[in-house]
């Protein structure tokens, strides 16, 4: 390939050979590299996990089982405090409904996540497992690492002995939610009672062990520095090599990242929205430096169509999710929906075949041969 810097083609090279680049090289690649170069690279990565001229995408519903929270992150425009009447906690009747109307759409799963609501015994959540999974039929993909903390609190059981409890009961898959930005100073500015980085990454950890398949996001675009950004992607990539030496099955099987939305929060107008050209230079150097990542996600919901897209150009071989319902970004003022039709229709425009996956990558069904 042409291009102006060399350090930038030193390491475009040792990416179209295989190799890995380190975080320095990540944070050139930030800094320096050219769209049209980010591109190529993140696709010689992505050529090596995917096939090539396929996107997948899943059809799945974002249930929030309730919006009563006690964390009180500042980004945060979804939840009520406990003790406000708006609050909310879904009845096993509103989850029946939800789950026939998921199904009657080809849907498989939940995309489950709550508020961290003290007002539910750990009970509550093997029930609803039970519940959604075995009476229902439905994939959980379920509980962010802040929940599975709590519920640990509640259990008395270690994080790990909480997970095999949640598994056995009918939890499928744990969605990577609440990561934000790895970096511990970012995270006492944007969530304080969260914990620190290490709270994610031993949640994540204890699933691991347990064989349990998650997946692994990043928010950005919320006062984090390029160099907090790479500190970020390391974590994750830690995290997936060992999974990987583990080999008893668990691990991350995907990585979706995608600017904050500030709108209804005290960050509104306080931090620049991130221009699509920086979200696809992200996801791409993601895509380049998570190299033992099977998949990478692309975030239509929150960038819109036309870049959700592009993104499928930057390393992203999956549309993720359909969006069925879509909660905690609508409240935070910016969501785009597609029915299926239009998501065949946005990868297909893009130039791709599509298939439609579950909620670790299985496949449910692809288009008749031509
Ligand atoms: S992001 Fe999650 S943990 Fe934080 S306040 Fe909102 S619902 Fe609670």
């Amino acid at each position: 390939m042409k291009g102006g810097d060399p350090e930038v083609l030193a390491l475009l090279e040792r990416v179209g050979q295989g190799g890995r680049i380190d975080d320095a090289g990540a944070l050139r690649l930030l800094e320096r590299a050219s769209l049209t170069e980010l591109s190529w690279a993140a696709t010689a990565v992505r050529r090596r996990h995917a096939d090539p001229g396929r996107v997948s995408f899943v059809v799945d519903r974002n249930v929030n089982y309730t919006d009563v929270c006690n964390v009180y992150c500042t980004f945060c425009a979804f939840y009520h405090r406990p003790g406000d009447a708006r609050g909310y906690v879904l009845t096993r009747d509103q989850l029946r409904r939800k789950a026939e109307e998921t199904r009657a759409l080809g849907g498989t799963g939940f995309l489950l996540q709550g508020g961290v609501n003290p007002d539910l015994p750990w009970e509550y959540y093997l029930d609803l497992v039970d519940f959604l999974h075995r009476e229902l039929g439905i994939w959980v993909h379920g509980f962010s690492p802040v929940e599975i903390q709590m519920m640990s609190r509640l259990s008395g059981l270690s994080l790990r002995g909480t997970i095999a409890r949640l598994k056995a009961a009918g939890l499928g898959s744990i969605p990577g939610g609440g990561a934000e930005i790895l970096v511990d100073r970012i995270r006492k500015k944007i969530a304080p009672l969260k914990g620190g980085v290490e709270k994610w990454i031993e949640v994540m950890e204890a699933a691991h062990e347990e064989g349990m398949r998650t997946t692994a996001t990043m928010m950005f675009g919320i006062t984090e520095t390029l160099e907090e950004r790479v500190e970020h992607l390391r974590h994750l990539r830690q995290q997936q090599d060992r999974a990987l030496a583990r080999g008893n099955g668990g691990g991350h099987t995907a990585f979706a990242a995608w600017p904050f939305q500030s709108g209804h929060t005290v960050w509104e107008g306080k931090v620049p929205r991130p221009t699509d050209a920086e979200y696809l230079r992200t996801v791409a150097v993601s895509r380049i430096y998570l190299d033992n990542f099977p998949h990478v996600q692309s975030s239509w919901v929150t960038m819109g169509r036309k870049t959700g897209q592009a993104a499928l150009h930057y390393g992203c071989d999956d549309m993720g999710s359909l969006m069925l319902e879509e909660n905690v970004v609508s409240a935070a003022g910016t969501c785009f929906t597609v029915n299926r039709e239009e998501m065949i229709r946005m990868i297909e425009g893009a130039g791709f075949r599509w298939w439609q996956r579950d909620n670790v990558y299985g496949a449910v069904e692809a288009p008749p041969a031509a």
